[in-house]
């Protein structure tokens, strides 16, 4: 089957956010074999959206349209689509109620055209929205079916994994299974990674392995049609075994949401460990991404940010003569860092941050040169020295900084 995805939104066509949600929508659809042959943008224009769509729904038997359904007066699309498609929007009576009542006890005002985000498409069916209030829709007519989906990613993905994929599932055949799984790997080049994959997946050529570097992990698929999907699955355990024996270092997950952030949280809670940090130039921001994942409460209780030199010695109470003697971004000022502030959060792990955010130099040393620091029980403190690209950007080289630390914590864990 193929489909076609309108994203409606002047924005988007003006390049002043990007679109998001068509290549999430098509990389779903791809996974029950259906294809995204036309992917169009359109501004926020009754009369061309109306077109746009009419000419969508005459070609293709799926059709999906995502954006502008909130309450303002440039959310065009419910309306748009209602008119090319010669049907009207309906009111869920319920929702409506549900909408009303979840304003007053945000104890928010609301505006009559709240309205709006309880219509959908009259002669279809409301798809609910898991996390905010607009409704979508799905339509069908005389073997055509038609998509209406919220604009926000957080509300657009959630819409699509709850309520779009479980009814495109029943509509494709079945006779064809697809199956397939990601897995996730750290620290190596692609090229790298997928020519040692290659090498010990020869033989399982019904596996179709493909990878996309994504910010903080390579994440490699596997897929294989099969008529049972039994046999699929013990082809991708073939495989999967295959590939994780030989990265096994790099190897840090299944799934495609799985993140290493996360993947420590759940390791230091399994085995009952608490950590802290105390961060130089990066801020806060290794904490603030522990605190990201759920459950950081149960292997995170508190931490330093000690940007200058003097706050490494107030805070953490490191020697000054320390800092003047080997400097502060130097593996001796890292190890200090993580030792003393695990000794002061009274806690099982400490990482320590420090280094070039650039873009000037610090100490004659150029910008990304990173020193992190990591103490564990029992153990001698592990220091490493990250060279950075200074052309990456301060930001990139702050984070790439705090997914370095991850990947260390991730490695000494699991030994
Ligand atoms: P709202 O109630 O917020 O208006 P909506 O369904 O009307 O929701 P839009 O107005 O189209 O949605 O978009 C709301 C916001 O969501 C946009 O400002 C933009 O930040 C984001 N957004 C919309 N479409 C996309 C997209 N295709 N990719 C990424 N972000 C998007
Ligand atoms: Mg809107």
């Amino acid at each position: 089957m193929d489909a076609e995805i309108i994203s409606v939104g002047t924005e988007i066509v003006l390049g002043q956010i990007v679109n998001t949600n068509a290549p999430f929508l098509a990389r779903r659809l791809g996974t029950l074999n259906i294809e995204a042959q036309r992917q169009l943008t359109v501004p926020d224009q009754p009369d061309l959206l109306e077109k746009v769509i009419r000419a969508a729904w005459q070609r293709s038997k799926l059709v999906f349209v995502c954006g502008g359904l909130g309450p303002t007066i440039d959310d065009i699309t419910l309306q748009g689509v209602a008119s090319a498609l010669k049907t009207t929007t309906q009111l869920d009576r319920d929702h409506w109620s549900w909408i009303k009542q979840s304003f007053k006890q945000r104890q928010k005002a609301m505006m009559p055209e709240n309205i709006q985000q309880a219509k959908y498409l009259a002669g279809g069916q409301p798809l609910a929205n898991p996390v905010g209030l607009a409704l979508g829709s799905w339509y069908e007519y005389s073997g055509h079916r038609l998509v209406v989906l919220p604009g926000p990613p957080r509300e657009f993905m959630a819409m699509v994994d709850q309520e779009v994929m479980p009814r495109l599932r029943s509509l494709v055949d079945t006779t064809k299974q697809i199956v397939s799984r990601t897995l996730n790997f750290f620290g190596r080049p692609e090229s790298q990674l997928m020519d040692e994959i290659a090498s010990v997946t020869k033989n399982l050529n019904r596996v179709v392995i493909t990878s996309y570097v994504q910010p903080d992990a390579i994440q490699v698929r596997l897929t294989v049609h099969d008529q049972s999907v039994t046999k699929a699955k013990q082809l991708l355990d073939h495989a999967q075994q295959a590939i994780i024996s030989k990265e096994s270092e790099y190897y840090f997950g299944r799934g495609d949401d799985c993140s290493l952030a996360a993947t420590v949280v759940h390791l230091l809670k399994e085995r009952g460990l608490k950590i802290t940090a105390a961060e130089s130039l990066t801020g806060g921001m290794f904490q603030s991404t522990i605190c990201s994942i759920p459950g950081a409460s149960n292997v995170f209780d508190g931490g330093f940010v000690t940007y200058a030199a003097s706050a490494k010695e107030s805070l953490l109470g490191i020697d000054q003569r320390l800092i003047e003697q080997y400097g502060v971004v130097s593996a001796q000022t890292a190890a200090q860092m993580a030792e003393r502030s695990r000794q002061r959060m009274g806690v099982d792990v400490g990482i320590g941050f420090t280094g070039v955010a650039g873009p000037d130099t610090l100490e004659g040393q150029p910008a990304g040169t990173v020193w992190v620091g990591l103490a564990l029980p029992g153990q001698t403190t592990i220091t490493r020295q990250l060279h950075l690209g200074a052309y990456v950007g301060r930001q990139e080289i702050r984070r790439q900084s705090v997914q370095y630390g991850l990947q260390m914590i991730y490695q000494a864990l699991r030994k």
